[in-house]
């Protein structure tokens, strides 16, 4: 009793910093989402438009996902019962799998029950005490928990510095190495030199893994991601993993690589072993959001005319744009205050930008997160930047 009441206080304590040094974070309550129209929503009373979602190609609503996501509730019910390797893979698990193989151009994909876990499923399974895990100093927090987690050196390098990333590799021989970056960083929008790096994992005997989260759907002529973007053969990438639950409108992650390393991961990915296997109808629902993706380019053409309208419109205002050509358009405004003030003022107009802060980002990079989506009108955009020009003395 004594015990958990000095910690109630102590955890009391330090909410109270967070709030007071603005980094308190809180949820809102989404009531409502037109199919229809999936980014505009209703928030604890207020309707506005989504401006920080992951749903870049506005499937998450789309006809043909929800008819086959009730389709298999239909045959399969709800929960998968267990894990993959005891009775819950699905025929529609299997599918998927089989799909997103072929649509990635790699031997084999095994699904995971989110991008988290298929990260630290893939550290865990190939390094360990000894190996070197060389990471991108912007990578995702789940690919540094990854490294933490499975008890290999964690050596990380500045972002997108390949010579950087040279030295580390060069004072690396000997011991099994990985380098794991993100294909499209996830808090800044830009692109990883894939090419360089792949070059460099080559020649030093390293295996690279690309997260590609942000990639996977919308970049590229067929939405194959990062990879296909720079015209990178599969084979550079040799481990590649990528979610389900941001472009592709449902939930979920898939790793993607030659046979063996597929099957190592089955053997000994304990994020994959011992945890349940994904409902059969979100697996259904995203073999139809994969169809979706191959056969209408158009989305990703319309995703595309939206980040220029926007970065046309936010230079004409004297915003500054980072170096980023993706659906992440972030306006840094370095400190939480300043950001969760802006963020507050654009909800205010019925817009919503979450405001993100350190520790996702680094000290003195808060910022908003801007992303787009194909699902987002020219007029959405217009009102977006109509809104900024009013907050523009105080973004500068
Ligand atoms: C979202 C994200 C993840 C985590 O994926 P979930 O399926 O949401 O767990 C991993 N890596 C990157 C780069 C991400 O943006």
């Amino acid at each position: 009793m004594a015990g958990s009441a000095s910690l109630s206080w102590e955890l009391q304590g330090e909410l109270k910093r967070l709030e007071r040094s603005h980094s308190y974070r809180r949820r809102r309550v989404v009531d409502d989402r037109d199919s229809a129209r999936p980014l505009e929503v209703s928030v604890e009373g207020q309707h506005c438009i989504n401006f920080c979602s992951n749903d870049y190609l506005g499937l998450s609503h789309h006809p043909e996902m929800v008819a086959a996501f009730k389709h298999a509730a239909d045959r399969y019910g709800v929960g998968s019962g267990s894990a993959h390797l005891v009775t819950g893979h699905t025929r529609e698990h299997h599918a998927l799998e089989e799909e997103l193989a072929d649509f990635l151009e790699r031997p084999r994909a095994l699904l995971f029950s989110t991008g988290y876990m298929a990260n630290l499923g893939i550290a865990a399974a190939l390094l360990g005490r000894g190996d070197l895990a060389v990471q991108d100093k912007l990578n995702h927090a789940s690919l540094l928990d990854a490294a933490r987690l499975c008890g290999a050196r964690l050596l990380r390098y500045q972002h997108v510095d390949t010579g950087a990333l040279e030295t580390r590799l060069a004072g690396a021989s000997g011991k099994r190495t990985m380098v794991f970056t993100d294909g499209v960083f996830s808090m800044d929008g830009d692109i990883a030199p894939l090419e360089e790096i792949s070059e460099l994992c080559a020649r030093h005997r390293a295996l690279l893994v690309v997260d590609d989260a942000h990639g996977m759907g919308v970049l590229g002529g067929g939405g194959r991601g990062t990879g296909e973007h720079l015209g990178l053969p599969p084979s550079d990438i040799p481990l590649l993993m990528v979610t389900l639950g941001k472009a592709l409108g449902s939930f979920g992650a898939a790793v993607a690589g030659d046979a063996d390393m597929i099957e190592t991961l089955i053997q000994r990915a304990r994020t994959y072993i011992y945890t349940t296997a994904p409902p059969p109808p979100v697996a259904a629902a995203t073999r139809a959001a994969l169809r979706i993706v191959r056969d209408e380019p158009w989305r990703r053409q319309a995703l595309n005319q939206r980040i220029e309208q926007f970065r046309q419109g936010a230079s004409q205002l004297g915003l500054k744009l980072m170096p980023s050509r993706t659906a992440i358009q972030p306006l840094l405004l370095g400190t939480p205050s300043g950001a969760l003030d802006a963020s507050t003022r654009l909800m205010e107009k019925g817009l919503w930008v979450t405001a993100i802060r350190p520790p996702t980002v680094p000290v003195g990079t808060a910022r908003l997160r801007i992303t787009l989506s194909a699902a987002h009108t020219a007029a959405h955009v217009e009102r977006l930047l109509d809104a900024l020009e009013t907050l523009s003395p105080s973004l500068s």
